[in-house]
């Protein structure tokens, strides 16, 4: 059974940015507007830069010393296989502009929330901008070209940047999630939805982000729908719209499926890329733990490791129903150079493995299937993991 439900939100959209250093030393930058950034007046803006090496430093900073400048925060990732560090630069990128614009700055630059050193590929993504009103123009620089200003302004002298961003919100637009399900047959009214998110940034094709996702959830569907019998719960595969500018797919789902929270029996989504998952973490009942180490024991001798010690978010657009009590999973791909290409124009289809897709595949299939089948729940209930520390 395949049905769409509508998700609604405000349609942002890029047509051109440019920036560069006039001053002391001129040349141009690599630079991408960021998601809800404004405009510069048409023709473009030019600022003294100000720098801070961290969101932290911004926040203590005497917002006289930000007035009317271009606020730059050079805060820098590495790389990790969990990808932690994408919480500093995720932070800078969609905190900083909100507070650069209270503060009262004239636009807002960041390093790129990325790890490929030597690229000069910025990285988008959202901002914290909700209020158009509030918006002021935001970009990301690319890491070498962040390095670039970086030394420039070590010498001490007043720099310059001219900034020509022509973005920003033009309506609202209406998409869908796309659901795809295997009706259970034993309980068809019990669901293990599992996903990934149909939209991704423009500059690339969103192969890894999140192209990966939705074929790795599709593929799984699809070996189970293969068997010669139904399982016993449904499988629901979702597809997500505009997770990027917000998780709009995500809060609609949860919204419209709000008093289901119960049926949905164990869900993930999986939103990290394509290299091999080597880690598998749940939120369920303590009475669900063994049903857990079942699927652990199948999945293991693919490479995958169960931390019965951590939580599991249920992914990017399923947390927001595991933030209402679904039970969630977090299967986590190995991220080592998932930032390398994160929101770039390189995220393209050469960076994904097919073999390491496969093991994705065949990980989403055993613990699908198995929790469709298995004996009892998994701890669903309304606001069953409030404090369980899931986040994603
Ligand atoms: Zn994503
Ligand atoms: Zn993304």
């Amino acid at each position: 059974k395949v049905y769409t439900e509508t998700v609604t939100y405000p349609l942002w959209e890029r047509r051109s940015e440019h920036a560069a250093i006039v001053g002391p030393f001129p040349q141009p930058l690599a630079v991408i507007a960021l998601g809800y950034s404004a405009g510069t007046p048409k023709g473009g803006l030019t600022a003294e830069v100000v720098k801070f090496d961290s969101l932290d430093a911004l926040k203590k900073a005497d917002p006289a010393s930000v007035k009317g400048k271009i606020v730059f925060v050079n805060a820098k990732m590495a790389r990790h296989r969990d990808g932690h560090d994408y919480g500093i630069g995720s932070a800078v990128r969609t905190g900083g502009p909100v507070l650069a614009s209270k503060m009262g700055a004239a636009a807002f630059l960041l390093r790129s929330a990325g790890t490929d050193e030597h690229s000069r590929t910025p990285h988008t993504g959202v901002t914290g901008f909700r209020d158009p009103k509030e918006a002021i123009p935001a970009a990301a620089l690319s890491l070498p070209d962040a390095d670039q200003l970086d030394r420039v302004l070590g010498y001490g002298k007043p720099v310059s940047i001219k900034l020509d961003l022509d973005c920003g919100i033009t309506g609202t637009y209406t998409g869908a999630n796309v659901i795809g399900e295997i009706t259970g047959k034993k309980y068809p009214d019990q669901i293990v939805p599992i996903g990934g998110h149909l939209d991704s940034w423009d500059p690339g094709t969103g192969a890894i982000d999140d192209g990966a996702g939705v074929a790795i959830a599709m593929a799984a569907g699809k070996m189970i729908l293969s068997l010669p019998q139904r399982p016993d719960r449904t499988i629901r595969v979702i597809a997500f719209a505009n997770e990027e500018m917000g998780l709009f797919g995500g809060r609609a789902y949860a919204d419209k499926h709000a008093s289901e929270v119960s049926k949905h029996q164990l869900g993930t989504e999986s939103d990290f890329g394509a290299r091999k998952i080597w880690r598998m973490t749940a939120s369920v009942k303590p009475s669900a733990r063994g049903a857990i180490e079942q699927i652990a024991k199948v999945i293991e001798p693919v490479g995958v490791a169960y931390d019965p010690q951590h939580p599991g978010g249920g992914g990017s657009d399923l947390s927001q129903m595991h933030a209402k009590g679904m039970a969630a999973l977090t299967l986590t791909q190995d991220g080592t150079d998932y930032f390398d290409y994160h929101h770039t124009a390189n995220d393209t289809l050469d960076k994904i493995d097919p073999r390491e897709l496969a093991q994705n595949v065949a990980v989403y299939a055993a613990f699908s299937y198995m929790a469709a089948q298995a004996d009892g729940d998994f701890g669903s209930a309304p606001d069953a993991f409030k404090n369980d520390g899931a986040r994603d």
